[in-house]
This record gives structure tokens, C-alpha cells and sequence, in this order.
């Protein structure tokens, strides 16, 4: 569908033209210096990372997916073991389990969307291996019970990052509460490489090592091969554009709470609609990835909604992962995910946004109400 936006879901222009200098001069950089592969620019960023998430250690590589399969890998998590996820999140997550050779359980999600730790508590079989968490739309999951139900119970626990970095809980960095975390640098996240991109955090020095060799065809620095591996390399080139972004991140995420602000004050008396909470610095310190809402007839708000040029998306096309059926998930009853997915949508959210693009977005979610509610007295 041909259509001129007047609020974009994500602005890559924008976003160019705002950094469009130092992007060009640190491609000129990488390309003259001929740094193409596992060179300084890739290291530099490594160690940036690690600082700015609160881990040892960073590995860059090929995007998220592949780095939680690694991460689960290297681990030895494999056939026979069980991990605990949820079923509101992106197919990655449950792929990467799956390719490992590992069995996917899927629970339920809280009134946050986010895991419910009884529900995972509930899940738990002599069989379990990990919990692989999922902190979503830049909010980090209950980890206070996640992190005691996985010491109870002697269970590895991996975060999926993916959507969350910058975000904290109890002054923890997301990425930093388990043995190791994956993160995605795809173009639409919170730190977004010009393609696919990902690292894993951990200050597990040992991990970190299998995981740099893993990513490398299981080559050691000196060129011996250890172990049978992989190709799931981080480019050089999306690691110095992606350590450019990181010295900014900070400043793009305070913008995101801004907006998330904005939006909570101008449409948290619109009794149809759910909001996320709006942002705090108490336990939850949010970046809003994705401005997630639930809405009485979602279905028509969001035609409403696209027809006067605002982009909106459901999450992952209105689907949990248990209902896509090719995946062979089919047998979880998962009501609170369900119900959500129902009723879920994502306003227009990134820090290119202008106050007067969230007014007009906030502006016609009331005008589409109230145009209801009179529609519904004249019937
Ligand atoms: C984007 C995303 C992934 C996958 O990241 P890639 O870098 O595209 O592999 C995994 N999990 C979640 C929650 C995501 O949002």
C-alpha cells in the first residue's frame, strides 16, 4: 500500500539526516583503513558495550538469534533439556531454543505483557535447563522472583535483550542479571546497526571465550581450530557505525521517555485504552523500544488511525508464537497472552518524533472515541 506517512513507525531519513557526517566519515574511516573483519573498530565497540550494559564482557555477532543459540550452545543446552520462555515475544526467541535442539515451554505473561515468574514457577520439570527471559518494549521483566525461582531451582538464566538496552531494574542494566544476554542491533532497535548485527554480554570470561570462538568457525586467535563452529561474525564496518550510535544512545533514549511522558499524559484519561506505565526512576527505569497499548476495538482504532497517515503496527501481526501452527506450539493454552494479542497495538515510536506528531496521534485515538461513542447513542 502506496502511502505518504505523516508519522512514521520508525524514520530511517530522519534518523540519517541527523547523523549523516559522522556516519559517512566513519564508513570513509573503516573502508580507506581496508578493517573490514574482527578488527580494532570491532573490539573498540565490544568494550563499549560491556561498559554501557555493566557485564565483563561483550562478543559481537551476527545478529540476536544467533546469539542465543550460541549463548544456549555453549552452555550445553540441547536435546532432552526444557526451557521456560514466553510465547509474547519474537519467533527468535523460541528458534533459538528450537535449533539447539532443546524442547520450548511456553507461559504466560503478567498484567505487564511481560513473564509471569508463577506462571514460570508452575512450569518448572526435572527436565528444565534454563530460563530464557524476555524483557520486551524496553521494560525489564520481575527479575527480582525470576532470578530467585532460577536459583531455587538450579536453572541457567539467559535474558533475550533484544528490545532493552539502556533499560534497568533495581539499578541493574538489562543483560546483566543472568549467566549471559543477547542483543539485537537490527536497524529498528534501540541501537540499530544499517543491517543485521548482535552481541552477547556476559562476565562469564570462560563463556565469553567459547562464544568468540563459536561465532569464528571455532577458531582460536592464533588460527588453530578448537571446535567444530560457526560463521556468525559482527562485521567491522556495522561495528564502528554501531559504537558511533552507542556514545549517543543515552541521549536518543531520554528522548524516548520523553515521548512515552507525552503520550501517557495526553491519553491516560481515554478509559478504552491500556498504557504501559509511564516513566519512572523508581525500580523500572523504561526505554520504550516499542510504545505498546491495549485498545477496545483495536481493529477499527488501527484502520482509523493508518487512514489519517499514522503507521501502526500490531505485535508480530496480532499473533503469540504458540499460534503460529507451522511452529508445532499449538498445545499452549496461554489466555492472558491471547487476550492481549487481541487488544494490542504500538504507537509511533523513536526519537526522531516531534511533540506535535504525538498531539496528532493522541489527537485522532480521541477523535476515533468519541466518534464512537456518538455513532453508538445514534444507533
Ligand atoms: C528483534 C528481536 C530478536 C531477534 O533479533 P535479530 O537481531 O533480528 O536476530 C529476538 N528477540 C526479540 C524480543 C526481538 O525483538
Amino acid at each position: 500500500m502506496p502511502m505518504e506517512w505523516k508519522v512514521r513507525y520508525v524514520d530511517y531519513p530522519t534518523q540519517f539526516r541527523g547523523l549523516e557526517s559522522e556516519v559517512l566519515a566513519t564508513i570513509r574511516s573503516v573502508l580507506a583503513g581496508g578493517d573490514l573483519m574482527l578488527r580494532q573498530q570491532l573490539r573498540d565497540f565490544e568494550t563499549h558495550l560491556a561498559a554501557f550494559v555493566g557485564t565483563q564482557h561483550a562478543v559481537g555477532v551476527s545478529n540476536c538469534t544467533d546469539g542465543l543459540r550460541l549463548i544456549l550452545q555453549a552452555l550445553g543446552v540441547g536435546a532432552g533439556d526444557e526451557v521456560i520462555t514466553v510465547s509474547h515475544t519474537f519467533v527468535a526467541t523460541a528458534a533459538a531454543v528450537h535449533h539447539c535442539g532443546a524442547k520450548v515451554v511456553l507461559v504466560d505473561v503478567g498484567d505487564d505483557h511481560l513473564m509471569d515468574p508463577d506462571e514460570a514457577a508452575q512450569a518448572v520439570t526435572p527436565r528444565t535447563k534454563a530460563i530464557l527471559t524476555v524483557h520486551l518494549n524496553g521494560r525489564i521483566c520481575d527479575m527480582r522472583r525470576i532470578k530467585l525461582l532460577a536459583q531455587r531451582h538450579d536453572l541457567l538464566l539467559i535474558e533475550d535483550a533484544a528490545q532493552a538496552l539502556g533499560a534497568r531494574y533495581a539499578g541493574v542494566g538489562a543483560g546483566a542479571f543472568g549467566v549471559a544476554a543477547a542483543f539485537s542491533f537490527y536497524p529498528a532497535k534501540l541501537l540499530g546497526a544499517y543491517g543485521d548485527a548482535g552481541a552477547v554480554v556476559t562476565s562469564n570470561a570462560d563463556l565469553a571465550l567459547r562464544i568468540a570462538r563459536l561465532r569464528d568457525h571455532g577458531r582460536m586467535p592464533g588460527g588453530e581450530i578448537a571446535e567444530w563452529g560457526f560463521n556468525c561474525r559482527l562485521d567491522n564496518l556495522q561495528a564502528a557505525l554501531l559504537d558511533l550510535k552507542l556514545a549517543r544512545l543515552q541521549r536518543a533514549l531520554t528522548r524516548r521517555r520523553e515521548l512515552a511522558a507525552q503520550y501517557h499524559e495526553l491519553l491516560v484519561d481515554v478509559t478504552s485504552l491500556k498504557l504501559p506505565p509511564p516513566p519512572a526512576e523508581g525500580r523500572h527505569f523504561d526505554v520504550y523500544q516499542n510504545y505498546e497499548i491495549e485498545a477496545d476495538e483495536r481493529d477499527q482504532l488501527v484502520a482509523h488511525l493508518q487512514a489519517q497517515g499514522i503507521e501502526i503496527m500490531k505485535p508480530w501481526g496480532g499473533k503469540g508464537i504458540h499460534q503460529f501452527a507451522a511452529l508445532g506450539l499449538g498445545h499452549f493454552s496461554l489466555p492472558r497472552t491471547e487476550a492481549m494479542f487481541r487488544r494490542a497495538l504500538m504507537l509511533p515510536m523513536h526519537p526522531e518524533l516531534s511533540n506535535e506528531q504525538i498531539e496528532y496521534v493522541a489527537r485522532e485515538i480521541k477523535a476515533f472515541y468519541s466518534g464512537r461513542m456518538v455513532r453508538n447513542r445514534a444507533a
